[in-house]
């Protein structure tokens, strides 16, 4: 397949050198994390498009082969879906990574292969933000939150990566190169770009997408408040949804079950002036749940460092290969339940860590 992929496209870059292939053929799933018997095999070449018509070659020539192709942005996945668990092509689409701005429509059209802090960098100076802001801002690519419909920090405002999504251009299993348009904010009917979020490159590999972008805040306001248990933060979320306090990110953390004690963490933004009444009237839901404000500083260090622990991963190949996590001391699963169900669901993983002696 290889020899007949260099033929039709002399231009396409196709690395069969068996480090650049070992490398491209892991993502952040790994034995360490609870997976043992997951063992990934050595990628065939690692193809890098620099554009959709190049992809579409290497998909023609795969599909005609039957050599599966797997898709790769920066290879941050944690379930194991960029890996490659029999012999495969990976495509790597990081060479995809043009950035084109449309302030006043507050739209960005970037290349699959961009990071999305390259994308956040291009839209600084306009005043804007990408919204999208995983703890992976640096290594993760557009395409592989697409792929993956991504959730990061400032979910509680933009949602997860499928609200920004306005269009895509990709490629499909034949080859065909599909663009769709950049739908009104409202409109009707099925939006086909939506079709392909969340599908890990099965249903396509996007090589291009129009994202909906945000405003920058004027200000930002990260504040620390110490409840009287996990319970009691869930509670404050959920007041703050029914008042209507607009919250940029949300996070409550607790060592134990109750009577444990637990932090929480609001991030506010907005006009100059807006965050300040939003906080304001967080705080009273707070004093409502007993709880009480803690150290600001303390709170803005911690949103400060929310990126750390994936440049500390990306950082090192020891880490990458699942050393950070060798022994066990730490790993988390991610689960969207229900506001109501939380407790519940939180009481059950302690339950299961107790049993398996994970304490
Ligand atoms: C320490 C750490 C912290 C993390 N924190 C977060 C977080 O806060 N929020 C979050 O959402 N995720 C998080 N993740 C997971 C990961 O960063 C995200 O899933 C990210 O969106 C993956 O992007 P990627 O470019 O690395 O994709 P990859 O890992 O390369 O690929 C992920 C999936 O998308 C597919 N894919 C890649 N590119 C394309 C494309 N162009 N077209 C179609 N499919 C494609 C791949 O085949 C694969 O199925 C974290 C991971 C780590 C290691």
């Amino acid at each position: 397949m290889l020899e007949g992929l260099r033929a039709t496209c002399p231009t396409l870059a196709l690395d069969t050198a068996p480090d650049a292939c070992e490398a491209a053929s892991v993502d952040a799933l790994n034995p360490f994390r609870a997976r043992p018997d997951f063992v990934a095999v050595r990628a065939l070449a690692v193809a890098e498009p620099a554009d959709a018509g190049e992809l579409s070659a290497v998909v023609r020539s795969a599909a005609a082969e039957g050599v599966p192709l797997v898709a790769r942005g920066g290879g941050s996945g944690l379930m194991g879906a960029a890996a490659v668990v029999r012999p495969a092509v990976v495509v790597d689409l990081r060479r995809m990574n043009a950035v084109a701005i449309d302030a006043d429509a507050c739209l960005v059209r970037a290349g699959a292969g961009a990071t999305l802090a390259s994308v956040e960098e291009a839209l600084v100076p306009h005043g804007l933000m990408l919204g999208h802001d995983p703890w992976t801002v640096g290594v993760a690519t557009v395409g592989g939150a697409i792929g993956t419909n991504g959730l990061g920090y400032l979910g509680a405002r933009a949602g997860s990566i499928a609200a920004q999504v306005q269009a895509l251009e990709a490629v499909l299993a034949d080859g065909r190169i599909v663009r769709t348009r950049p739908s009104p904010a409202r409109s009707v009917g099925l939006d086909p770009a939506r079709l392909l979020v969340g599908t890990e490159g099965t249903l396509g590999i996007v090589t291009e997408a129009t994202l909906a972008v945000l405003p920058r805040p004027e200000e930002r306001l990260v504040r620390g408040y110490r409840m009287p248990s996990f319970e009691a933060g869930v509670a404050v979320a959920a007041r703050c949804r029914r008042t209507g306090i607009r919250i940029a990110s949300l996070d409550v953390s607790a060592e134990d079950l109750p009577p444990a004690p637990a932090s929480l963490l609001i991030v506010f933004d907005g006009l100059r002036g807006e965050a300040h009444l939003h906080a304001e009237r967080a705080l009273a839901l707070v004093h409502a749940a007993g709880g009480e404000a803690s150290s600001d500083a303390e709170a803005a260090e911690k949103w400060a460092a929310r990126h750390a622990i994936a440049e500390r991963w990306a950082a090192s190949r020891n880490a990458r290969a699942g050393g950070w996590l060798r022994g066990g001391q730490f790993d988390y699963a991610h689960v969207g339940v229900p506001l109501a169900a939380l407790g519940e669901v939180r009481a059950a993983a302690h339950a299961l860590i107790r049993r398996h002696r994970l304490d």
